[in-house]
């Protein structure tokens, strides 16, 4: 019988991924996507838990999708209701305790169990709690990837993280370091390509520490050897890889940067801080002048590399002195984008004990003067490509009507007006104005007798 599905996702992109990959599970129940709550007979939220906000709003989507399966038990409809993702694996239980409306609780790496989940949840009437921690056996059992993903596509192929981060939940959410096989990866990036991908994003939550079983010659595969044998695939156009650790930033990654045409000049490389007391403090295992390093090599194989970063401020203990050598690796660096966060006491980390908390006024003080230097070096970044000619790659409606969205080789969103041909395309746009966010620009056709164009057309 025919049902619908709303999942929605917070936070990373292994979120987006995981729910692409929980409708292929559960397509085979019946089960296809709703465009909202409201018309779905199950409603999953894929959670984060990385930041108290996150969290928080979880519980007040939970009050309105509560209101509407009371709605829909009166008249005599059923909904079930599920949390899944970070907070289900954290919390666990109490959710139930909290929320007795929900009738599944389950954590990232149980969803492949969905099917006999939702029998269990039916039959005894909701009270399922799964936060099995194996990540092995979830892409063993997972179905085969759906052709659903567009031409820009999602690839996990690694999750987890042995790296434990003093602020950080992830190892205690996402479980132990794991890489998919070699071979598995490549048969589903083939298929994503088959289903119309030009672009992959590969990804994990350390994804440069990607070490797959079954490499050429039986040899275990770094990220650069995977990179290599992706870019072999015809029809795969553009690469990209996220989220990296700079100890993962290995010799042989740095130089595929300067080698491989396939592989995108944009690197989001987080070093939280330009302290090296807090990096310490953070257990991160680095100091400033290993990323600096990273960098100056990477600029020598790459020039026109775009970086991206993601910062701590507030972090406990950092002084006025910490958060200047932040500001100062900023100045240095000279970032594209900047992802930009107060610390958040995140239950079970060591961080959150730690009895030098920065005050709330401090922190936002700290994170508005950060984020007025990542502002300028943002603008300039993207200003300084007007008058030049960018290969985007079309995949999505812009904000406006007959507004197309695309992303540049550097990851910068670029707005078009709509034409034929430009959706599912890389094209040659000219860039004509900059601005903190995006870029507009112009298709500039050379003539084409199919369409009357007078330029090179992209259909
Ligand atoms: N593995 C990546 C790394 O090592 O840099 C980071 C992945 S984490 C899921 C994404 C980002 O969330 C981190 O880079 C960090 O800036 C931020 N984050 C994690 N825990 C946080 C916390 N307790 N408070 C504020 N931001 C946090
Ligand atoms: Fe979290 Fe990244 Fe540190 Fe792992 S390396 S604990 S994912 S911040």
């Amino acid at each position: 019988m025919s049902k619908k599905l709303y999942i929605k996702t917070y936070g990373c992109q292994m979120n987006v991924y995981d729910t692409v990959r929980m409708h292929d599970v559960m397509a085979p129940l019946g089960y296809s996507a709703a465009e909202s709550y409201e018309d779905a007979d199950m409603v999953i939220l894929n959670t984060c838990h990385i930041r108290e906000k996150a969290d928080e709003k979880v519980y007040s989507d939970l009050g309105r999708i509560r209101k509407e399966k009371d709605r829909k038990t009166a008249s005599g409809e059923k909904m079930l209701v599920a949390v899944g993702g970070c907070v289900g694996q954290a919390e666990g239980a109490e959710i139930i305790k909290r929320a007795p409306y929900v009738d599944m609780v389950f954590g990232p790496q149980s969803y492949h169990q969905l099917p006999e989940m939702v029998t269990k949840a039916i039959r005894d009437n909701g009270g399922v709690v799964e936060l099995d921690f194996a990540p092995v056996d979830k892409f063993d059992k997972l179905p085969e990837v759906s052709n659903s993903q567009g031409v820009s596509a999602f690839l996990s192929v690694q999750e987890g993280c042995d790296k434990f981060c003093s602020f950080c939940v992830v190892p205690y959410t996402r479980g132990v370091e794991y890489s998919r096989p070699f071979a598995t990866v490549m048969t589903e990036a083939r298929k994503l390509v088959d289903g119309g991908a030009k672009e992959i994003m590969l990804l994990g939550q350390n994804v440069n520490a990607y070490h797959g079983e079954g490499g050429q010659g039986g040899k275990i595969a770094g990220l650069a050897d995977l990179i290599d044998a992706l870019a072999q695939i015809n029809g795969l156009e553009r690469i990209r890889y996220t989220t990296s650790h700079p100890r993962d930033m290995s010799y042989d990654l740095i130089a595929i940067h300067g080698s491989e045409a396939k592989l995108m000049p944009y690197l989001h490389l987080p070093v939280q801080s330009g302290s090296d007391e807090i990096l310490k403090k953070m257990n991160r295992k680095h100091k400033a002048e290993l990323y600096f390093d990273i960098i100056d090599r990477l600029r020598k194989v790459r020039h026109d590399i775009a970086l991206s970063s993601d910062f701590i401020v507030g972090f406990p203990g950092e002084t006025d002195e910490n958060f200047e050598d932040t500001m100062n690796l900023i100045r240095r660096v000279g970032y594209a984008s900047v992802y930009s966060f107060k610390y958040s006491q995140r239950p079970g980390t060591p961080a959150a004990v730690d009895e030098n908390q920065v005050p709330e006024m401090v922190k936002q003080e700290r994170l508005a003067r950060l984020q007025a230097l990542v502002h300028e070096q943002q603008i300039a970044f993207n200003q300084s490509a007007v008058g030049k000619t960018m290969k985007v790659l079309f995949d999505r409606d812009g904000k406006h009507d007959g507004q197309l969205l695309g992303k540049s080789e550097y990851m910068q969103s670029v707005y078009v007006k709509e034409a034929p041909g430009l959706r599912g395309n890389i094209v040659d746009v000219k860039i004509t104005a900059g601005f903190l966010n995006s870029l507009t620009g112009e298709v500039s056709y050379l003539s084409c007798e199919r369409h009357g164009c007078t330029g090179s057309c992209a259909a």
